[in-house]
């Protein structure tokens, strides 16, 4: 029978968090009262997060364990638990507990209360985020509100509820890079919110170092804008223009007798126009190796038990 709520949660070596997460979360689940799916999507995880997974699902018949074969990254767990989804309406959650469970409920309720295809939760307090977790969002949800033109709503980050149609939508895309705090905005549906507070991390630490940060930015303006290759060609034309100016005057100055004194001008010029160039081909960089991966076309993850069945076959033909 396929259920009605499908809750979708990436794991990624949480082996101290999994069990607290299933803990608070069971209860929540049964006491909706309609039939559910706990889909875990153990994010190729190193850690013994695996065998914790297994030791869960054979306790709770509900939940789904799906496992990549190695770490695909957040939105990549995210858009398989998605694919492996049945439910009516599909609820994405972090499982370190920062997203309190119990919210699940209130979720679902505005879902039916409003009749909206999505509710997001939002979260009105981040006081137990860091202060450059702070700020960097700060910054990140207002360039993407402007980059990506929808009404993205700040402060939401994975935890959210989506209806059938607009997962249907989402995994319609044919993208690779997909930062699914942006995508579900962008398509338009109705929607509604649910304020929560952030929670410190229940156990472990986070899998969001600087690195993965700079990429989910990355990937967040790539994928909804081409301006900034308009700004390099900008950048371009202003250095041009510059150093056009520059080399009259200095001929001038040599007609009119003057030796132009000094190498710090020169030095100057040519880091800065050597730094400029880099970065516009920095910048060009990071769209053609997002053309270069679409255009490869590989899946974006692989499940660990589809290799099983064939090895065995392999192994009766020998
Ligand atoms: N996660 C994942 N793959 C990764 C990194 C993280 O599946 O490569 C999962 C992680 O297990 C958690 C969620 O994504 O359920 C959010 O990660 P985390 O809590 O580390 O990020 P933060 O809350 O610090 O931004
Ligand atoms: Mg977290």
């Amino acid at each position: 029978m396929t259920p009605v709520l499908s809750v979708v949660v990436p794991v990624f070596n949480e082996v101290e968090v999994f069990d607290l997460f299933a803990a608070r979360t069971r209860p929540v689940l049964d006491a909706l009262g309609v039939d559910y799916e706990l889909l875990a999507v153990d994010d190729g995880s190193t850690d013994g997060t695996r065998e914790v997974l297994a030791a869960a699902a054979a306790r709770w018949p509900q939940l789904r364990t799906l496992r990549l074969r190695r770490n695909a990254g957040h939105q990549a767990a995210i858009t398989a638990g998605l694919e492996a989804s049945r439910g009516e309406l599909v609820v994405t959650i972090d499982a370190d507990l920062q997203d309190p469970p119990e919210v699940i409920a209130e979720l679902v309720g505005a879902a039916r209360r409003e009749g909206v295809d999505v509710v997001y939760a939002v979260r009105a307090s981040r006081a137990s985020d860091s202060w450059f977790k702070r700020g960097s969002a700060r910054v990140y949800y207002r360039v993407m509100r402007r980059v990506a033109g929808a009404d993205i709503p700040a402060h939401a980050g994975d935890f959210r509820l989506m209806s059938r149609a607009v997962v249907r939508d989402l995994l319609e895309l044919p993208e690779r890079h997909r930062v699914y705090r942006l995508l579900v905005p962008w398509l338009g549906y109705p929607s509604a919110s649910v304020d929560y507070v952030r929670e410190p991390r229940a156990a472990g630490r986070t899998h969001y170092p600087l690195s993965k940060m700079v990429r989910l930015g990355l990937d967040s303006v790539t994928a909804f804008t081409g301006a900034p290759l308009r700004w390099a060609t900008w950048l371009g034309g202003g250095g041009s223009a510059v150093a056009f100016l520059l080399g009259l005057w200095a001929i001038v100055a040599r007609l009119a007798g003057h030796v132009v004194p000094g190498w710090t001008s020169v030095l100057l010029a040519v880091l800065f126009l050597g730094a400029v160039q880099l970065l516009c081909v920095g910048l060009l960089g990071e769209y053609l190796g997002r053309l270069f991966e679409q255009a490869q076309g590989r899946p974006v993850y692989y499940l660990e038990t589809e290799s099983r069945p064939r090895e065995r076959d392999l192994a009766e033909a020998l």
